[in-house]
């Protein structure tokens, strides 16, 4: 298996050339889920997939599975995927790398000839970012059970447009129930999004886990004035609040520094008129920590301080917690995958908690699974500056062919010793 080697060139040709569907002229891609854009290059992947000879399905919440059979068909396929997908100044390389090194990896095995035991399957997972539709990764927590398919396509955009809407309007609704597709392993390779892969000069990230985290909706409710006509003393300023708990939040997390993060990522000011106090703000909270019982702790100071800082503002506040992604712990069986063949692909390593959510947290919970790591610029992601060099990609997606190849040898040990 040393000698099959993903194509570098290949690979970086189409991160590039799927980079122009929905790319932003500071160089990264607006792609949000279930709009025109994603469309194109659900299509787009759909038929390269089938040039590869594989069968595409989509279940019904949009999520795509390009399957290769392999020797033992009546066995679960391995999968490897990611989300294609991104913010609204995404990069190039955020889950797109981890569904076009699949398919690299894929087509390696093709080319090569290569039969597996088991099937393989190549990824889209709807919705990852949950920069639309709240929340992130839902049509991978569906397929895990998380979250009800009737509770995540009743999902509403800003315009309130229902995810179940956009995903008709888009004609990727597909037939087969989310969640009845079983899988024998799971592995996505994704871009580290910080910096610590970078720092320590390795090639490759194994990661072991994700660390926990909650998000929160938040209304403040004061009363909308006249700048000018009314004293100080009567305003009900709802983004004074806001902004004090914003300032809350960081607290809360540098509190329990370095593990613990906390911020305020989106903010309405309504009415949002320079001469208006502003009469109610909503905002969202992301609270992360590795740890559940260091998350409750966060939890409960952000809550206790709700009241405390908006009473004596005469504002009323609403939270309500949306969210809530455990720690999760990878399969031993699949991190040893990922960490042979990053020794066999004669790569650097080191093992890594992801510190961003992903798709792979969610399958964690119904297949065996690990993810790999490559090395991004900077650390910096969900932006349109994000990089990852064509030999980074490259190492990454070797990586990945090589741990499907692993699982898929001791899977075939397994049942042969039946
Ligand atoms: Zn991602």
């Amino acid at each position: 298996m040393q000698n099959l080697v993903i194509d570098a060139e290949r690979l970086w040709g189409e991160l590039m050339e799927t980079a122009t569907i929905g790319g932003t002229p500071k160089g990264g891609i607006c792609r949000l889920t279930l709009t025109d854009l994603d469309r194109q290059v659900r299509d787009w992947f759909r038929a390269r997939a089938e040039a590869l000879g594989c069968t595409v399905t989509v279940d019904d919440m949009g999520a795509m599975f390009a399957r290769r059979p392999g020797q033992r068909n009546d066995i679960a396929p391995i999968a490897m995927g990611s989300h294609l997908d991104t913010q609204p100044t995404g990069g190039k390389f955020d889950g797109v790398l981890g569904v076009l090194g699949a398919l690299e990896a894929l087509r390696t095995l093709v080319q090569a000839g290569y039969e597996t035991f088991a099937p393989i399957e190549v990824v889209n997972w709807t919705n990852e970012e949950g920069s639309r539709f709240a929340p992130a990764m839902v049509a991978s927590g569906v397929f895990a059970g998380a979250f009800t398919r009737d509770w995540a396509v009743s999902r509403e955009d800003r315009s309130g447009v229902t995810f179940g809407a956009a995903l008709e309007a888009i004609g990727y609704r597909g037939a087969e129930p989310c969640g009845q597709h079983p899988l024998s392993a799971f592995f996505e390779l994704h871009i580290e999004q910080g910096p610590i892969l970078e720092a320590e000069k390795k090639d490759i990230g194994i990661v072991t886990g994700v660390q926990g985290m909650r998000w929160y909706e938040v209304t403040v409710t004061g009363e909308s004035a006249h700048t000018g006509a009314t004293p100080m003393r009567l305003r009900k300023n709802a983004l004074l609040g806001a902004a004090r708990l914003v300032e809350r939040v960081n607290a809360i997390a540098e509190a329990h520094a370095p593990a613990a993060l906390g911020a305020v990522g989106l903010m309405e000011v309504r009415p949002n008129s320079r001469n208006v106090v502003p009469g109610e703000v909503f905002f969202c909270v992301d609270l992360r920590h590795p740890d559940a019982a260091v998350l409750d702790r966060l939890e409960a100071a952000y809550t206790a301080s709700l009241r405390e800082i908006c009473d004596p503002l005469a504002l009323s506040v609403s939270s309500s917690r949306i969210w809530d992604q455990p720690p999760v712990r990878f399969d031993a069986a699949c991190v040893a995958s990922v960490r042979r063949a990053a020794a066999l692909s004669g790569l650097s390593a080191q093992e890594i908690i992801s510190g961003a959510g992903h798709d792979a947290a969610y399958v964690s919970r119904v297949a065996p699974t690990a993810m790999i790591f490559v090395p991004c610029r900077d650390g910096v992601s969900h932006n349109e500056a994000e990089f990852t060099s064509r030999e980074q990609c490259a190492a990454g997606a070797q990586v990945l062919l090589q741990a499907v190849l692993d699982y898929d040898r001791t899977l075939a040990e397994r049942h042969a010793r039946k």
